[in-house]
Formats: C-alpha cells, structure tokens, sequence
C-alpha cells in the first residue's frame, strides 16, 4: 500500500502550526478511534494512519526531515519500525500519551490543553508493566484476563491531598506556588537566567505541613487491584496492551500513569506458530507415505480435520490446511495450518512384515537413486 503524504493524512497544509496538526490528529483520531468503530477495520487502518503522521509531524525535528526528505526520512529516528506501519497498540499508545485515554474517551479536551508551558504542575504516576502470558489458544480466540497488579492508588483518608484530614496543603515557600525557582549565573558569557524545578515542593507549588497519617503525605497509598484486560485474536509476543490510567496514580493528586501488558505467548505442546499460521508434525508410516490417502490431524481449540496424503509424499513434505490456522490481527481472515508429515522408521517388527518388506525390497520400486552432494542447509 504506498503511503500517504503525511499532511494529506491529517488534512492540514504544509505550513500548518503545531496547534493546527493537533487539532486535526485529535478529530480524526476520535473520529477513526477503534473505541468508537468495533470491528471496523477500515477505521482501524485510518485510525494507524493518522496516528503515525502526527507522530512525525507534531515533533518539530522528525518535521523538518520529513520536509526535507519525505518518507525516506523516517529511518534514521530509532529504527524503522517505529513509523514504517504503526500497529495498533503504537497508534493506541501515542493517542493515549498525547490525550489521556485509549478506555476512556471522554473528557480530554481538558488534558489537551494541560501538560506545557510554566508554572506549577502536577506529577503523573509511573507507567507499569506488566507481562500477561497467554496460551496459543486464549490468542485464537482472544480473551479477557483478569489480572491482579499492586499500585499506588489515591488514599482515602485525606482524599488525595496528602494533608491530614482538616488541614490544607500550603502554597510552597520557596518557589511562592509557581513551583519554579530563577537562578542568576554570571559567567565569561555574560548573565543567564537558568529555571529549573523548585526542590522544596518538586514543581507542584504546595507542600503539605501535616501529613496524612495514613499515607505520610504522598497522597496514595499502595493497593492491589483487579483489572480485566480485554485481549484481541491473533496477538503476539512483542504486542502490549496498554490500559490508560492504571499504574500509579501520581503523588498528591497527580494524574496517574499507565499499565502497559506485554503479551507473552506461552508454548504450545502440539503447534509451533509461524505468523498467523500453525505448524504441527504427524508421523505417518512409510506405507501410507507411499500409497496415499486421508490422515486425520488435529486442529487448534479441539477438534480434528482430514488431509489428503498425496501418493509418495515426501519425508518432511508440508500439507496446507487453508483457514486453519491463527486469526489474523493485522488482516481480516485467518492463517493455515500447515501439517509436516514425517516417515518413522520401524525398528521392531514382525517375522510377517519383515517379509513383506523383503518381498519389496526385491521389487524394482524400492530402487533408490546413488549418493550425491547434500544440499547446503543439512549440516549437521
Ligand atoms: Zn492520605
Ligand atoms: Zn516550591
């Protein structure tokens, strides 16, 4: 699929402000915003698609590159990945960073306006992650994991604030509330005025003089929570979940951070998956190899299906089962299975049938070609 211009996408001119890419990502992205169209995968295409431009063109440096050097651009910023076909959870992910809520949609004309410029401000909670193991047949499906996490949560007792209940917390009297302190340097290069975070109050602008006695004044206490995380069909390692607002909540009231769920795929005792396909070996005897004829092989989630064996398959010979095998998260559909047969050789058997392979072996059809060069990717 050849990629769009990446204004086109957002709809906005080349000498759009950053103001303007915002407020086009923010509608479109509502608009296409996979909350709002279940199922609708054009949706979802459209929804990785603005996501991935305004990556690009809200970053005043990966701006001008792209100005100047249009797609070809993009790989020199850590890895080509990280634009060349954003995957749904980066474009969730960048949409949840930016406006506050990949779950909840409402309510972040507020938050897009918060988070720059001067002034005292609020710390965000730290971002968690977690690992959410998952069996190959929880992802043909997808599922609903509920998982129990420990993170810090607003305390109750003082309702966040961290001051002890009947007290309030007191504007910082270092910084004077703007949770900043100016600092005069002379040096050979003249005056400079260097700004940096207060310390007393860490840029909050109010410190709390009676702490809460439940939470000793940081405003959230630890906890364990349940979450139930929704996961889709066809995920796999490398994929995460992210579930906006439920790491740590920040300190004093400070907005809280998110959970990230790294999918991790366990092993499978029967498939070995390959993409979107499955992979599993069945034995067939060397009869069977040779005359042909249906097998019947098992199929994921339970259930078998049948194969047709061609006539002299081969040692290692892949059957496809169309449709068979994982759905697809990228793709509407599903992938195969593939079914690898393998020739055992018997090493006990009867007086009978050491007789009849005797008698084969008499028979011009168990002639065999002379040795030759193996083929490169057999050493051993
Ligand atoms: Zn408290
Ligand atoms: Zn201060």
């Amino acid at each position: 699929m050849p990629r769009r211009d990446y204004y086109e996408v957002l709809g906005v001119e080349r000498g759009a402000s950053e103001e303007e890419i915002k407020k086009a990502y923010r509608q479109l992205a509502m608009k296409h915003h996979p909350d709002r169209n279940p199922g609708n995968k054009e949706a979802e295409e459209k929804f990785k698609e603005v996501a991935e431009a305004y990556e690009v063109l809200h970053d005043a440096d990966k701006r001008a590159q792209y100005d100047r050097f249009g797609h070809a651009a993009e790989a020199p910023f850590g890895g080509a990945q990280d634009f060349a076909g954003f995957d749904l959870a980066d474009a969730l992910r960048a949409f949840m960073r930016d406006f506050g809520g990949a779950g909840g949609m409402g309510g972040f004309g507020d938050v897009f306006e918060q988070g720059r410029g001067s002034g005292p401000r609020e710390r965000r909670g730290n971002t968690l992650e977690i690992r959410l193991p998952l069996t190959l047949e929880e992802i043909a499906t997808g599922v609903e994991k509920v998982v129990k996490i420990r993170h810090m949560r607003g305390c109750g007792t003082c309702k966040g604030s961290g001051a002890k209940p009947g007290t309030k917390k007191k504007t910082c009297p270092v910084c004077h509330g703007s949770g900043q302190v100016r600092m005069v340097q002379r040096s050979i290069f003249g005056q400079m005025i260097n700004i940096t975070t207060c310390d007393r109050c860490r840029g909050e602008g109010q410190v709390v003089e009676s702490p809460c006695d439940t939470c000793h004044g940081e405003g959230r206490v630890r906890e364990q929570s349940e979450i139930s995380i929704k996961v889709p069909a066809g995920v796999s390692n490398g994929n995460y979940i992210p579930i906006a607002g439920m790491g740590d909540s920040g300190p004093r009231g400070g907005p809280s951070g998110d959970l990230i769920a790294h999918i991790e795929e366990m092993e499978h005792d029967l498939f070995l998956r390959d993409g979107d396909d499955l992979i599993v070996e069945v034995p067939i005897s060397f009869s069977r190899a040779t005359l042909g004829g249906k097998i019947e092989v098992p199929v994921l989630g339970g259930g078998r299906a049948m194969v047709d064996v061609p006539a002299g398959a081969a040692h290692g010979k892949f059957l496809r089962l169309r449709g068979k095998g994982l759905k697809s998260l990228k793709r509407s559909g599903h992938g195969d299975l593939l079914v690898r047969v393998v020739i055992p050789t018997p090493s006990k058997i009867s007086d009978r049938a050491r007789k009849v392979l005797q008698e084969f072996d008499q028979l011009a059809e168990s002639k065999v070609p002379g040795p030759r060069r193996p083929s490169d990717d057999v050493a051993p």
